[in-house]
């Protein structure tokens, strides 16, 4: 049996620093156009599993923040899915990796809630829950809705991946006159670059 990693912080007055917010869709797995609705739509990004791996070994908590429209569309229920991110966190645990918890948005753009991102809800959500200190946080998306969500919320870094949306997303950002801190090939790239950022973060 392996042992989970503690997390430093949690239980004491200090604000927890080393902090990785993950979009899912299009850095984890492979996004759709149709959704994913079943535990066998949920195809695993070449390199993803190990990048997380690697964040989990270098200290990092990891969340994941995701948009997940298709439950108020009607398209999946709660309940299934909330069985695919048990599937999916088993999977990335059997890997070396732990993805700490899970933060989902199930409303629609007309909900206008404040949860569904480029809105930095979600990370207020777990900030609350973990006391976490957000400055230090950084944000990894395929979306231009990651990347303001991450600006939105005061994540220290953001890092735009080009799997899933990437190309389009740095298109949307260029219009709106946002950069990102970098743009990698994928999450296994970017979890490269991110980690000698927080060398001297315990
Ligand atoms: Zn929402």
């Amino acid at each position: 049996m392996t042992q989970k990693p503690i997390i430093k912080g949690l239980t004491s007055s200090r604000p927890i620093k080393k902090i990785a917010f993950l979009d899912r869709d299009g850095v984890i797995n492979h996004d759709s156009p149709d959704y994913i609705k079943s535990w066998p739509e949920f195809q695993f990004l070449p390199g993803s599993i190990e990048a997380v791996k690697r964040l989990t070994l270098n200290g990092f908590i990891v969340f994941i923040i995701t948009n997940q429209s298709a439950i108020n569309r009607g398209m999946i229920s709660k309940k299934g899915l909330e069985y695919i991110h048990s599937r999916m966190m088993r999977e990335i645990e059997k890997g070396g990796g732990l993805i700490n918890d899970i933060f989902y948005c199930p409303h629609m753009p007309e909900d206008r809630c404040r949860c569904r991102k480029p809105e930095p809800g979600l990370i207020y959500m777990a900030q609350k829950a973990y006391k976490l200190d957000i400055s230090s946080a950084v944000m990894v998306g395929d979306s231009s809705k990651d990347i303001e969500c991450a600006v939105n919320a005061g994540c220290g870094l953001n890092v735009l991946v080009r799997t899933g949306n990437g190309n389009k997303a740095e298109e949307t950002l260029i219009e709106k006159n946002i950069r990102p801190d970098f743009i990698a090939k994928d999450l296994y790239h970017a979890v490269n670059w991110i980690i000698p950022h927080y060398t001297n973060i315990i």
